[in-house]
């Protein structure tokens, strides 16, 4: 019997993944990975490692959470070193805590691998401080993901009124939706929003604009793309460093 790593590969970036997931991707004997987790890091693994992919859509999954917890047991029992590489970080909206009880309760043992994730470093290559000293002292990470077959909001939209910044992933969907919803709340319609995409990427892509203009500047752009919202977001003028870089 195995043992699994769940192991996050960082937002994009190839150099943005840990020397601890380095090290085990270097003797996998299986690779189970993610839309997310750049492909790129796959040529670290030995000759001979297998690659198993179950990418997920961000609302429209391939494989459902259990048969993808199933791949990964069975392969447990198949392998010894087993690694689950998932975009980011494995326990942000990355559902690792799931595969890691679905693993426990077999009898398998389990480690967790932390990465990079984009709710912090994507913002951070688009020269945007989720804190900044005079600006903001706290954030926020939500999905901006909700459920088909709900009709209350799960969101509770009432605690981000005095949040400083907020963060949301897989929101680009309903980008017009949560705009709207800040406004609703009481923040001003010209308070500072930003879309970022493929961040940390060679073609990442920032759009900055305002809680009333964002949804037409930025629909269209390719995913993943995260939304981050506050003050701090005037600081991409400054400090935007990395898609002024002309790679
Ligand atoms: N575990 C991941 C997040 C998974 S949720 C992490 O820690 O980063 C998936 C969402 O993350 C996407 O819908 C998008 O909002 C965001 N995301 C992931 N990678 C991204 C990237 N390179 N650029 C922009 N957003 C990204």
């Amino acid at each position: 019997m195995g043992k699994v790593y769940l192991t996050g590969a960082g937002p994009g970036d190839i150099d943005l993944l840990t020397v601890k997931a380095l090290r085990v991707i270097r003797v996998a004997d299986v690779i189970i990975y993610d839309r997310l987790a750049n492909p790129d890091i796959l040529a670290e693994a030995k000759d001979g490692c297998e690659f198993i992919y179950v990418g997920k859509e961000d609302s429209n999954h391939t494989l459902p959470q259990e048969e993808i917890n199933e791949i990964i047991y069975q392969n447990a029992l198949k392998y010894e070193n087993i690694v689950r590489l998932k975009g980011g970080d494995p326990l942000v909206f990355g559902r690792g805590g799931e595969e890691a009880i679905y693993l426990k309760e077999r009898g398998i043992k389990f480690e967790f691998i932390p990465g990079i994730t984009s709710a912090i470093a994507v913002p951070e290559y688009a020269g945007i401080p989720v804190t900044h000293r005079g600006i903001s002292v706290s954030f926020r990470v939500v999905t901006g993901h909700e459920s088909k077959n709900k009709e209350q909001s799960q969101i509770p939209w009432e605690n981000y009124k005095t949040d400083d910044t907020i963060v949301f992933l897989m929101g680009l969907h309903r980008l017009d939706k949560i705009a709207l919803k800040l406004i609703e709340i009481g923040k001003p319609k010209d308070y500072p929003i930003a879309v970022i995409s493929r961040g940390t990427r060679i073609d990442e892509k920032t759009v900055i604009g305002t809680l009333e203009n964002i949804y037409e500047k930025a629909k269209e752009l390719p995913t993943p793309a995260l939304i981050i919202v506050g003050e701090v977001v005037k600081l991409h003028n400054q400090l935007n460093w990395f898609e002024n870089k002309g790679v």
